[in-house]
């Protein structure tokens, strides 16, 4: 897809902006504190998820002493390449503390169900920490990588997470009072249910691209390298044990169920303290190797930066390999924590895409062949750089 405009009113610093982009790398460049991630993260919720995963209530602009925030609006005008010519248009608002949305003039339940819809990537600084960081971050990424192309995975998220967050109240409510009336064990036992069977789709819905970002995640590691280096990547299921090849049979539902439960019984479903669920998907991981060796415990700071770029890159490419899309690359800041080798590959590889980038200046990008430099300032854009780059 390609980005065409944006038009921006009453979000954080901006109180209003209209940009047009190039179907090359677009830079917001300026000072700190500016707004330039503020203009990526409007892009963002245009595509369906904000990538801060900020609060509603911290999107509209700071309103002091006036006790209503004015409305804010987020209008993104797009082509799919597929129709070339054909305006679609995204609307995302949010009035009196709540967010709506609509495409082509059709709204949505929620602006979350148009993830997916877009194809796009984002590349944020919390991403150079997805090998070293909490495995949160890792799940994170391999749940956005099988939302971005299958559906039903969002409502295996939505099902397990609320599952896990029943049974820890009825838990805390049982063990407050041991005499509680039945009604709260059988609930036990629906929720308990829901959270077996999500869990298993939750297992099923990341292995089905755990495979694939791992091929694609290992040859452009090779690429990295020039070939000095291998990378190995596994699947850490806390329930199912770690998997790096033969993946469990899915079509086995049984099986797996029993072996899900079999898990759960083992450690105990809760733990005594905090009433949390102890086992199942919600504690899988990824783990990553370099010649066989774990590059969390021993990689050199340089190989973790570089798994985790890669990471991100193959992200891009299996969106490019499977949709007949081309998936817009949102880049905040990242690249200036590369240097220069990494930061020329990753350009490289992104030559096809449309590029969206804040930075605090353009010269690494002098050379692009289609180039939009904005200038920033204190919540205003203007377009800026005179000779090849394009004017606003
Ligand atoms: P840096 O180079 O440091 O990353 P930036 O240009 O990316 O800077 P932004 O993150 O876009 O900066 O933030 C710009 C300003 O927006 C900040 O000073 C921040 O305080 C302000 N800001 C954030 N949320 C709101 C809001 N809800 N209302 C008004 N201003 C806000
Ligand atoms: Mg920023």
């Amino acid at each position: 897809m390609i980005i065409k405009r944006i038009q921006v009113e009453n979000f954080r610093n901006i109180k209003h902006a209209e940009l047009e982009f190039c179907e090359g790398v677009n830079i917001f460049y300026g000072d700190n504190a500016q707004g330039k991630t503020n203009m990526l993260e409007a892009i963002s919720l245009c595509l369906g998820k904000g990538f801060r995963r900020a609060r509603t209530a911290s999107l509209v602009p700071f309103h002091g002493e006036i006790e209503t925030a004015p409305d804010t609006s987020l209008t993104l005008f797009y082509e799919y390449e597929t129709t070339p010519g054909k305006e679609n248009i995204i609307n995302y608002r949010i009035i009196n503390g709540r967010a709506s949305v609509d495409i082509n003039g059709i709204s949505l339940k929620s602006a979350a169900d148009l993830y997916g819809e877009l194809k796009h990537v984002v590349f944020a600084p919390e991403h150079l920490f997805l090998v070293k960081g909490a495995a949160e971050l890792r799940r994170i990424y391999i749940d956005n990588i099988a939302l971005m192309q299958h559906k039903a995975h969002k409502r295996a998220i939505a099902d397990y997470t609320a599952a896990l967050k029943q049974l820890a109240a009825l838990n805390s409510e049982i063990i407050a009072s041991p005499d509680t009336v039945r009604n709260t064990r059988d609930m036990i036992g629906i929720w308990s249910d829901i959270l077996i069977r999500q869990g298993i789709n939750l297992t099923y819905g990341r292995l089905k691209y755990f495979e694939l970002l791992r091929n694609t995640a290992i040859n452009l590691y090779d690429e990295l390298t020039v070939g000095r280096e291998e990378l190995g990547v596994m699947y850490r299921s806390n329930v199912f044990g770690d998997i790096q090849d033969r993946l469990p049979d899915f079509n086995d539902k049984d099986g797996l169920y029993k072996a899900y439960v079999d898990m759960l019984n083992k450690y105990q479903i809760y733990g005594q303290r905090d009433f949390r669920v102890r086992v199942g998907a919600h504690r899988d991981d990824l783990a990553f190797f370099i010649n066989g060796v774990n590059a969390r415990e021993f990689g050199s700071q340089g190989q973790i930066k570089s798994i985790s770029l890669i990471l991100k890159l193959a992200e891009a490419e299996i969106i490019r390999n499977h949709n007949r899309e081309t998936p817009v690359i949102l880049l905040d800041e990242v690249l200036g924590e590369l240097d220069g080798k990494r930061r020329d590959y990753v350009i490289n590889k992104l030559n096809r895409s449309q590029v969206f980038i804040t930075s605090c200046d353009y010269q690494d990008y002098e050379n692009s062949e289609d180039l939009r430099a904005i200038h920033v300032k204190r919540g205003s854009f203007s377009a800026s750089g005179g000779g090849r780059f394009n004017l606003l």
